[in-house]
């Protein structure tokens, strides 16, 4: 079909686990095997290149299997897809800092966070879920991501604003569940984004309705940590519901804290859907067929300076 043609034609992403190994480093790896049961890696070394926009992502060539690959064995590489790594970046944490991650599991975004701080900070990470928090856990270790701290907990419960384990946090990321249309290669990533629901049958629309809401809770919730500085909404939803009409819903409150929308990845030229929240240029979309990566959402609220 068109849609898997498509999804054949896609760069396979990795990114390199630089709690492990350097960017330069994991190059150099890879286009220098040695020995000679490496030959497959060496074709493979001769085709790696950097993702322009995120220096950590590497791209492979289409349908590339690095399953078995020794660098994704050891964790060196972690098999992510380009818009996935972009949340984490956007919310550029600083090596020191406490950072949330709202619902983390399985926790790749989290393991992210832990590396572009150098290891160096704390990492608060929830998920409601204990089978997939178990494999968050597994996935810190396995990473050498020690700074991350991991417990089941309903997120919209936790005491943000009272106590003192949050009172330093200053950045958050909130990826909440989602429908996950921009990940499943569907009709509807064919589809204009704006025109996708109402494309989908009834109870589609129902279950978007209750996740965009579970999803202005958590934006809302998040956003009560007393001494945050940046927030990353992301979702891998292709639904203006789920993405532009959630950042619609929370702005008002958000901007009564003192939060505005950053404008994160300045260069990327696929942007919010204009129709239904001012300041749509500032958000990011990915589209699943024409940037060669899943279909992904992020907004950036930023406190504003004092003045
Ligand atoms: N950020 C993760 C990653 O990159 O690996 C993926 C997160 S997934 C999209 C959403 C997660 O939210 C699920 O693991 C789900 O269990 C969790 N979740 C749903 N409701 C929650 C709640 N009320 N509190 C905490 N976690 C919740």
């Amino acid at each position: 079909s068109a849609q898997s043609a498509a999804a054949q034609r896609r760069p396979r992403s990795a990114r390199v686990n630089t709690l492990k190994m350097s960017v330069a480093e994991a190059l150099t790896w890879l286009r220098t095997p040695k020995g000679k049961q490496h030959l497959k890696l060496a074709e493979l070394g001769a085709q790696v290149t950097q993702d322009e926009l995120l220096p950590d992502v590497l791209l492979f060539p289409p349908a590339t299997d690095l399953h078995d690959h020794p660098l994704v064995k050891n964790s060196c590489l972690i098999l992510q897809s380009k818009a996935s790594c972009m949340p984490a970046h956007a919310l550029e944490p600083q090596p020191g800092w406490d950072v949330l991650d709202a619902c983390a599991a399985p926790g790749n975004k989290t393991t992210h966070l832990a590396a572009l701080m150098e290891g160096k900070g704390r990492v608060l990470a929830f998920d409601k879920d204990p089978k997939r928090l178990k494999r968050l856990k597994a996935n810190a270790a396995a990473t050498g991501a020690d700074c991350i701290t991991a417990r089941v907990a309903d997120f919209l419960q936790l005491p943000l604003a009272t106590s003192p384990e949050f009172r330093n946090v200053r950045g958050a990321l909130v990826d909440p569940s989602c429908s996950g249309s921009g990940t499943t290669l569907s009709r509807m990533d064919f589809l204009l984004p704006s025109h996708a629901a109402q494309h989908s049958p009834r109870s589609e629309g129902d279950r978007i309705e209750r996740l965009a809401r579970f999803q202005e809770a958590v934006v809302l919730h998040a956003l009560t940590l007393p001494a945050l500085q940046r927030l990353v909404y992301s979702t891998c939803s292709v639904h203006e519901r789920e993405n532009e009409a959630v950042v619609a819903a929370v702005l008002p409150r958000a901007r009564e804290l003192g939060f505005e929308l950053a404008a994160p990845f300045p260069g990327w030229p696929r942007r919010g859907l204009a129709s239904s929240v001012e300041g749509a240029e500032r958000l990011v979309r990915t589209h699943a067929v024409e940037d060669g990566t899943d279909g992904f959402f992020l907004a950036v609220f930023q406190r504003k300076a004092e003045s």
